[in-house]
């Protein structure tokens, strides 16, 4: 089993049942947690999805925490780029992890600039606190935090000192507000290249993979790796 954490996020893919079947097939891991698009999830029995609604009813299209808590799904990805740049506000990815804490699910939480600029702290500040509002050091101790700059998202992986101060920048702003400095997930373009350069640093933890998730051999290289360390 690795010690460190691998995420696939495999977004809007693929594109039907049998290939879902088949790249699951060749990830599934322990210690791997596998985040396909809600429609496959009840029959890959897998642990890991991509969203979240906060709660079951009148909520036309959405998913609650306990529906996919009843599919044996245990780790969710909230606020990922591509849903905040659609429109998903801090105020729902706040509602988004309460509501797995209380289902007593593990929150991702996906954290990062979406340019690579000076501005990154007012980033990291910003949305740290905005998502964590009213959320308890107990609760904020159950979240797994994944620094994830967008611009390093699908294009080239950003260097591992920068990875490295970001994550320091965000275990200083968490240890102001709630007295710890937890490790580390990093995401973004990450692959079977880079993946031990990552890994081998004691303060990350793991890694969320979108692209090379959907490639099985080159996952399962990475499965490999990620063992060995
Ligand atoms: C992601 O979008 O979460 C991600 C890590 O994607 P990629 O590995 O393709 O950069």
């Amino acid at each position: 089993m690795p010690h460190k954490l691998l995420i696939a996020n495999w977004k809007a893919n693929p594109e039907s049942p049998e290939e879902a079947r088949a790249l699951f097939e060749a990830e599934n891991n322990p210690g791997v947690i596998i985040c396909p698009p809600a429609v496959y999830l009840e029959e890959l029995h897998a642990n890991g999805a991509q969203d979240v609604f906060w709660e079951g009813g009148a909520h036309t299209g959405e998913v609650s925490p306990e529906m996919l808590k009843e599919l044996g799904v245990t780790h969710v990805l909230v606020g990922h780029s591509e849903r905040r740049a659609i429109g998903e506000t801090d105020e729902q990815i706040n509602q988004k992890l309460k509501a797995l804490l209380n289902a007593g699910m593990t929150p991702v939480l996906l954290i990062g600039e979406p340019e690579k600029s000076a501005a990154r702290s007012d980033y990291l500040i910003d949305q740290l606190t905005r998502d964590l509002e009213g959320v308890s050091a107990d609760g904020a101790a159950k979240i797994m935090f994944c620094y994830e700059p967008v611009w390093a998202i699908g294009t080239h992986a950003a260097n591992l000192d920068d990875v490295v101060s970001a994550i320091h920048e965000m275990q200083s702003i968490l240890d102001k507000m709630y007295g710890f400095k937890p490790s580390m997930l990093y995401g973004g373009s990450v692959n079977e290249k880079n993946l031990a350069d990552f890994l081998n640093h004691p303060e990350i933890s793991g890694a969320v993979v979108g692209g090379a998730s959907l490639k099985a051999e080159e996952f399962k290289n990475m499965i490999e790796i990620a063992t060995k360390l």
